[in-house]
């Protein structure tokens, strides 16, 4: 089994990039069928989500745009929660058919506010594709609707995803090794 050091941290190979290639292929597929004849809005977050957007996309065939976004949290003036804010959306999503590109759903608190976000201005439709999913970290009502794997509540690092800002650019997704 392949193993990695990740700032000081070891890692073992969990999902090899051919097999994570695999499924992504098989979820462009589903998409391109649901949305045959339409021109949905692409929403990937980053930073997590760049590499799974790219290959997803890629195998995206049907018309549609793409834009990039970031989440940014900020404590509000007045109240003292965290606000969300997305920054770098560069489409108008009035109307349009909206899917959120994620890289993980764990406990889906950022994906529940996201999609406060993004409902507020007034998409025509809103699904979520994220390439993994903790379904036993869950403590929202989130169903994303395009899943490439559903993993246990294991810290993973890789093919965009980061320890500490470190291993993005690793091609295979790894698990932390457990003492
Ligand atoms: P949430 O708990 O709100 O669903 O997830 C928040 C964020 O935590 C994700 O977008 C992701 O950036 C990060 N995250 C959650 N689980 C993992 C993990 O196993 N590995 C890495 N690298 N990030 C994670």
């Amino acid at each position: 089994m392949k193993k990695t050091i990740v700032n000081g941290q070891e890692f073992k190979c969990y999902i090899t990039h051919s097999k994570i290639k695999k499924r992504v292929v098989e979820l462009a597929k589903a998409i391109n069928k649901e949305y045959e004849g339409r021109t949905p809005l692409f929403i990937p977050v980053l930073n997590g989500s760049f590499m799974f957007a790219s290959d997803l996309l890629k195998n995206v065939s049907i018309q549609s745009n793409v834009s990039f976004i970031k989440i940014q949290s900020y404590d509000g003036m007045k109240s003292s929660g965290k606000t969300k804010e997305l920054i770098g959306l560069d489409h108008s999503i009035e109307g349009r058919d909206i899917i959120i590109v994620e890289d993980i759903i764990d406990t889906g608190l950022t994906m529940e506010q996201l999609l406060k976000a993004v409902n507020k201005l007034k998409p025509a439709s809103v699904k979520v594709a994220t390439l993994l999913f903790k379904r036993e970290c869950l403590q929202k009502p989130i169903e994303p609707d395009y899943v490439g794997f559903e993993i246990p509540g294991r810290f993973v690092v890789g093919y965009g995803l980061d320890f500490d800002g470190y291993g993005r650019n690793l091609k295979h997704i790894y698990k932390a090794v457990l003492e």
